[in-house]
């Protein structure tokens, strides 16, 4: 058992050291990233459950140089969280996609925009006030921009959070919980926040028709996000009978590869048809 232990701790601090390595490879790369205009949004649709028209368009960022992927978000973005890179990135993030939902009103398609949050930018003492900022500088209407927060960001701040939360949603930003089910929210603590919506994580939607626990927890998630008078929202919905049956269940919006993948704006747009 010792030596196993030894190889065992061996094996740790290699792969560890070699993490590391790789994490400063895309920290470096990345403080190029913006200046070097490399960072884009795609936009992915989400639609009515009812109607199937779209009425949403989540912002997801991507990382492109010399024509080619440079890494995917679930890699570079814990690094830009780590580092602190997240704050600039997010800025422009969130800038970039409240021009964008401005472009679209303008031209009679008025589509709300979901704009993922991160934590660091979260708890920034200027977050709201640079908020704020944006919605008056680009012109969007309130309303149509809707801010992605997860659990953890909701739960842990205490009053201070409530507040922030509270004053955001009075600014008319819709706001809804990213990523529902995975992390430690009760629903019975959901009544406490003034969120609009619940995205329901894409685990529970990949098991629904093959698992009937998930299938029974989802229904519950979703019938009791409603007596709190939240919409939900799932994601991830890539097959017909997962959306017919997250439908039935009382889900008002959906989001998959089914309705649309991430686009960028340009192409996104073309789905929206000629503005009437
Ligand atoms: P997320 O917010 O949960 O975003 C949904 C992810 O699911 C996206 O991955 C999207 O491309 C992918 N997806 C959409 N439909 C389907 C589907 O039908 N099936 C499957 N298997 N996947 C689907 P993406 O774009 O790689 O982003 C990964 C994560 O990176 C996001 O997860 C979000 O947490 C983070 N992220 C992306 N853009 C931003 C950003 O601008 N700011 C911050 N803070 N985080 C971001
Ligand atoms: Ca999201
Ligand atoms: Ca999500
Ligand atoms: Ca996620």
């Amino acid at each position: 058992a010792k030596a196993q232990g030894l190889h065992g701790y061996r094996f740790f601090t290699a792969s560890m050291n070699e993490r590391a390595r790789a994490q400063r490879r895309i920290e470096t790369a990345l403080r190029q990233a913006l200046p070097r205009r490399e960072l884009s949004l795609h936009y992915q649709p989400k639609v009515d459950a009812q109607s199937g028209r779209i009425v949403g368009a989540e912002a997801l960022l991507r990382w492109h140089a010399n024509g080619r992927v440079q890494y995917e978000p679930d890699q570079f973005i814990p690094v830009a969280e780590d580092t602190g890179l997240i704050l600039p990135i997010g800025a422009w993030v969130l800038r970039q996609a409240c021009k964008q939902a401005q472009l679209w009103q303008l031209r009679g398609q008025p589509v709300a925009v979901s704009v993922n949050v991160s934590p660091l930018q979260f708890q920034h003492a200027d977050f709201y006030s640079w908020l704020d900022g944006v919605l008056k500088e680009t012109g969007l209407a309130a309303h149509l921009l809707e801010l992605e927060l997860t659990e953890r960001m909701v739960m842990s701040g205490g009053d201070a959070t409530t507040d922030l939360l509270q004053r955001i949603k009075q600014r008319g930003v819709r706001l809804s919980l990213d990523d529902f089910g995975t992390g430690y929210c009760s629903l019975s603590y959901l009544k406490h926040f003034p969120i609009d919506a619940l995205k329901i994580d894409r685990v529970f939607v990949r098991d629904l028709t093959s698992d009937r626990d998930t299938a029974t927890i989802t229904s519950a998630i979703i019938a009791m996000a409603r007596s709190l008078n939240k919409l939900v929202i799932a994601e991830g919905v890539e097959t017909r009978e997962q959306g017919a049956f997250l439908r039935l269940a009382g889900c008002s919006q959906l989001q998959g590869f089914l309705y649309g993948a991430p686009l960028p704006a340009a192409e996104f747009q073309k789905l929206l048809g000629e503005p009437a």
